[in-house]
């Protein structure tokens, strides 16, 4: 049995910068902070659909926990979160029960299958770097048996979601288009792989102004993506995918893009549900647990004046180190502050050398201007993780 003060559940984007924070927080201090993760490594998350389209490698997306946590008052726990007490204030896992004081649920989100028949069991999401690979794989694995049966469905790609991570991926697939049709024999027709985008509304990215989402799905039409707009997933089938319509469009590699929600395992534990997450008060504690924190994907808060906050990397960043700094406030006596949230805007990537995006509600930017804008987002995750961790520290 190991006791924890603080024990952060999840080492992505918002619970690493909590732990971060916290070992800052407390050190020289009589509290014990651990990390739980199911993986040795911090994963890149928002760099995924590179994976899955083999672009990027999955070593490229990720940072090992021993790396980042070294020397750090941070006991790292590599397990995976079976189950949550939270009147005992337990968490068992893999690596055995682990008490807390305090914990800061960090998990993040797992695919939203709005119970679809077929989507968990044929369908690959992107939610963590194990999926991303497998979607690898699994694609070239039917571009190669392609050869063996001249069957189209071999060589088509269904995408279910036109929302931000749909679109990233089809960007990515259809820049390696020629690289598979090339590698893998496909027929010179329609690029050699089929790419579909199969979008339950009549258009692409949601949050984002219409004429984005237009241009999105413009420029990636021009690459060969077929988006299908108001053609929800019915069901998932090892041949294909059933529309709303009732078309049937065979394929063999199917990526599910339709959203996120707070796992199966928070779900379970008497957790207040809201829009698929856990609701926060404005503390990021979650309301009646006076010493749960959630952060991240899995939290559901609503700002006074932006409203919910998306499910999103800037997000969690955001929110970890707030909640990190209100847990040791907790420990120490001292107060909780609320979050105050910003929101810079979001840049959706439409393969390696253009993009979209919308900047503090007003400036609209695209191709490579949007695309070094996606690049600098994410040098400056890289750099902010740097200084919680202290690696500027001479
Ligand atoms: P999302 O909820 O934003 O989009 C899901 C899409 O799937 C929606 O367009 C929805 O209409 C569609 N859909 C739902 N049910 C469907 C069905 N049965 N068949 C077909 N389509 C269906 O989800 P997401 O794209 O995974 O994004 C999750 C969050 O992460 C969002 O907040 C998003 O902004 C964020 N995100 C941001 C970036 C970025 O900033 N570059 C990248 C990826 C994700």
């Amino acid at each position: 049995v190991q006791e924890f003060d603080v024990l952060v559940l999840g080492g992505g984007y918002a619970g690493l910068l909590a732990a971060l924070r916290l070992g800052k927080r407390l050190a020289g201090k009589p509290f014990r902070v651990g990390l739980v993760d199911r993986n040795p490594y911090h994963t890149l998350v928002t760099e995924l659909h590179r994976v899955a389209a083999g672009t990027a490698s999955p070593t490229a997306v990720r940072i090992p926990f021993a790396k980042i946590l070294k020397d750090k008052p941070v006991s790292f726990v590599r397990a995976e979160v079976h189950a949550l007490d939270l009147r005992e204030r337990r968490v068992d896992t893999s690596a055995g029960a682990l008490h807390y004081k305090i914990l800061l649920v960090a998990l993040g989100g797992e695919a939203e299958t709005y119970g679809i028949p077929g989507v968990a069991e044929h369908a690959l999401s992107a939610t963590a770097l194990a999926p991303a690979r497998l979607f690898r794989y699994r694609l070239e694995h039917n571009l190669a048996r392609y050869a063996y049966t001249q069957d189209d469905a071999f060589r088509t790609v269904v995408i279910g979601g036109a929302g931000f991570t749909g679109v990233e991926l089809a960007g990515e697939l259809a820049f390696r288009a020629p690289d598979f049709r090339e590698a893998f024999d496909l027929p010179d027709t329609e690029g050699g792989l089929r790419i579909f985008v199969a979008e339950a509304t009549d258009r692409a990215l949601p949050p984002f102004p219409e004429e984005l989402g237009r241009y999105a799905a413009r420029r990636l039409a021009e690459r060969g993506v077929r988006f299908l707009f108001g053609s929800p997933f019915r069901e998932v089938r090892e041949e294909g995918v059933l529309l709303g319509d009732g078309t049937f469009l065979p394929a063999r590699t199917v990526a599910w893009c339709g959203g996120v929600r707070a796992p199966e395992v928070l779900r379970r534990a008497g957790f207040p549900i809201q829009n698929g997450r856990i609701p926060v008060g404005n503390d990021l504690r979650v309301p009646g647990f006076e010493d749960v924190f959630a952060v991240g994907d899995v939290a559901f808060f609503v700002d006074e004046d932006l409203g919910p906050l998306p499910p999103t990397a800037q997000t969690a960043i955001q929110m970890g180190p707030q909640a990190a700094e209100n847990a040791a406030a907790l420990l120490t006596g001292g107060s909780v502050q609320p979050l105050r949230a910003k929101n810079r805007g979001a840049v959706a990537t439409l393969g390696p050398q253009d993009a979209v995006g919308c900047l503090y509600g007003r400036y609209r930017i695209y191709g490579r201007l949007a695309f070094w804008t996606k690049r600098a987002i994410e040098m400056r995750y890289l750099a902010i993780l740097r200084r919680e961790a202290g690696w500027y520290t001479p």
